[in-house]
Formats: C-alpha cells, sequence, structure tokens
C-alpha cells in the first residue's frame, strides 16, 4: 500500500460540492503536485488533509494509520501556507524553532533545518529584512524542523516575483528532496507543477481529472479537460480534419506541420515569436488554429496548407 492514501475523499459546502469522490495515492518520498483552475477544490483538498476542515466521506490514511479524524497537530503534517505566515516579530531562530516546544536541544535542530534550506548563520536576522525567496525558505525549514510525515504546501512560490520563480522552484525541489519527504502541493501554474512534481493530479470541479507524469498528462490525457488544461492546443472540427461532421478533434500546436500538399487550406494571421521556433494562427473556413514551425516558415498573410501529424484526441462534436 502506498504511504500516503485518499479515499473517497468527498467535502460538500452548502449548496456546493468543492471536493467530490477523489482517490489518490502517493508513495513514500513522492512530490505530487495539484494543479487546476481556480475554485476546482485544490486548497479544499489540502485543508482535509491538514486537518482545518473536516471531510463529509472518505478517508486519510498516512503510514497505515487512518488520520481523517485527527485534530491537526496529531496527523504530524508540516504545513507552508501561500503568505508564509512567519512572524514578524521573532527572529528566523525562534520562528523555525515554533514548532520545537518539547524538544530538547531546539539549538541544533534549528540550525539542522536552516541549513537544509542553505540559511546557515541566519538565526538572529529578522525575517522582515530577508527577500521573499528567503522568507519562503524559512517557512519551509520552520515546517520541516518537527520532521511531520508529510509537508504541504499552498501555491509554495506564488508570493515571488517571476524572474525569482523558476529558480526557486529548483531550489526547493532539491530541498524537498534532501529531506526526503512525502510532499503535495496546491498550484493553479502547469510549469510548477512541471517543475517541482514527480506527479501531478489534475483536479477540476473537485473530481480528480487524471494523475501522472507531465509526459503522461501531456501526450496521453486521459479526458478533455486535461488535453485543454495542460500545454497548448487546438480544436478543429471534423469537417476540417478530414474526419466528417460530428466528431472534432483536439490536436497540439506541434502536430500540425505547414506542407504542399497539406488537406487544410488557410491564410496566416498571426505570428508569436518565441525564438528559433514561431507559433502561427491560421485561419481557415472560419476556424482558427496554431501551428508551431520554424520563425520563418511562413508570414503573416500568406496562404498555407497545414497537415495534422498527430491528433491528440478525438470527441463528439
Ligand atoms: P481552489 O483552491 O482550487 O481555487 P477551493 O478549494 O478554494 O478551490 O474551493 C473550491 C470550491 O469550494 C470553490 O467553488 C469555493 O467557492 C468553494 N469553497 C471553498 N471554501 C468554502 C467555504 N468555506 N464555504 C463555502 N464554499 C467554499
Ligand atoms: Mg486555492
Amino acid at each position: 500500500m502506498s504511504y500516503l492514501r485518499l479515499q473517497g475523499l468527498t467535502k460538500r459546502y452548502p449548496g456546493h460540492l468543492a471536493v467530490s469522490d477523489l482517490n489518490l495515492d502517493v508513495e513514500r518520498g513522492e512530490i505530487v503536485a495539484l494543479l487546476g483552475p481556480s475554485g476546482s477544490g485544490k486548497t479544499t483538498t489540502l485543508r482535509l488533509l491538514a486537518g482545518f476542515e473536516v471531510p463529509d466521506a472518505g478517508s486519510i490514511v498516512v503510514d497505515g494509520e487512518d488520520v481523517t479524524r485527527l485534530a491537526p497537530a496529531a496527523r504530524r503534517f508540516g504545513m507552508v501556507f501561500q503568505n508564509y505566515a512567519l512572524f514578524p516579530h521573532l527572529d528566523v531562530g525562534e520562528n523555525v524553532a515554533f514548532g520545537l516546544r518539547d524538544v530538547p536541544d531546539v539549538g541544533a535542530r534549528v540550525a539542522a533545518a536552516l541549513a537544509r534550506v542553505d540559511l546557515t548563520g541566519f538565526e538572529r536576522r529578522r525575517v522582515t529584512e530577508l527577500s521573499g525567496g528567503q522568507q519562503q525558505r524559512v517557512a519551509l525549514a520552520r515546517s520541516l524542523a518537527p520532521e511531520p510525515r508529510v509537508l504541504l504546501l499552498d501555491e509554495p512560490l506564488s508570493n515571488l516575483d517571476p524572474t525569482l520563480r523558476e529558480r526557486t522552484r529548483r531550489e526547493l525541489r532539491e530541498q524537498i528532496k534532501r529531506t526526503g519527504i512525502t510532499t503535495l502541493f496546491v498550484t493553479h501554474e502547469q510549469e510548477e507543477a512541471f517543475d517541482l512534481g514527480d506527479r501531478i493530479a489534475v483536479l477540476n470541479a473537485g473530481r480528480l481529472e487524471q494523475a501522472g507524469s507531465a509526459d503522461d498528462l501531456y501526450d496521453r490525457p486521459a479526458t478533455s479537460f486535461v488535453a485543454r488544461f495542460v500545454g497548448r492546443t487546438s480544436t478543429l472540427p471534423g469537417r476540417l480534419a478530414g474526419r466528417g461532421p460530428g466528431r472534432r478533434v483536439i490536436v497540439r500546436p506541434e502536430a500540425l506541420r505547414f506542407a504542399p500538399d497539406g488537406h487544410i487550406t488557410g491564410r496566416v494571421i498571426a505570428r508569436r515569436f518565441t525564438g528559433g521556433f514561431a507559433l502561427f494562427s491560421v485561419e481557415s473556413d472560419g476556424v482558427s488554429f496554431d501551428v508551431h514551425a520554424p520563425h520563418d516558415a511562413v508570414k503573416v498573410g500568406d496562404e498555407v496548407r497545414v497537415t495534422i501529424e498527430r491528433v491528440l484526441m478525438e470527441e463528439p462534436e
């Protein structure tokens, strides 16, 4: 059995099903991202895990122990909040020591926790003097210091500016992997989920659509929601895709190619330059779609032919 098991987890608010029959297995040491649009139930799932909410149905089992009805502290889960929730009147060491009241040799534990997040020697610094990235690491050190069984993070990097985020993602992943702790984190950003997670669980309207690696989600989406939500896609009606009416297809821009014998004829209406390759918008018979091709493959205004190399998913029109 896996280390952490969510089984049939359901949470209903008045007039609203926030989490619906959620089943998810997480292996020991695995990092799983909960990815979904706003309102899909990510935070509610995390709060159910942390024990801040009680589910209407289902169970949460950790290392063979059913913790569904346990108080938050008794679960021995660590939580990093979106705004870090550091105490501004305490220094870094006091913040990290916060959850260690009954532990002998607090100083050594604090030093070890700070070392894990590359903040050795920061004990006496004021948290208000730290950069956003450093505050994020203090919050991580504080949640890891009591050696929790599971680490929960809510949008861990959303408070950082975009240029810092990418580097911090890799550092955060290294720091978590170094401790070997089983981790669930919430994000609405695909890149964050892909960079940080070993697996990604896609939520939509309180339901788990698919859990898998980034490659699984991108190449083998289980549902049309996942196909459209992960990466970029266009939808072509059956008459354009050569499928006949009643069946439309979902395709990725890199699975479309400009070709003299392509069966779709259209006109290039826009180009988004991204470097060596560009994203061209093509319009055909009132439908527009994207083609990924070398930046100088065609020009805006050109009449072009396009061929479909691979269909991601076919669905009723
Ligand atoms: P996410 O984190 O994916 O944006 P949430 O888990 O916060 O989504 O919310 C899921 C749904 O449940 C939303 O429609 C939200 O409005 C609703 N919801 C969340 N918390 C409460 C609450 N305390 N009372 C009523 N409805 C809530
Ligand atoms: Mg949320």
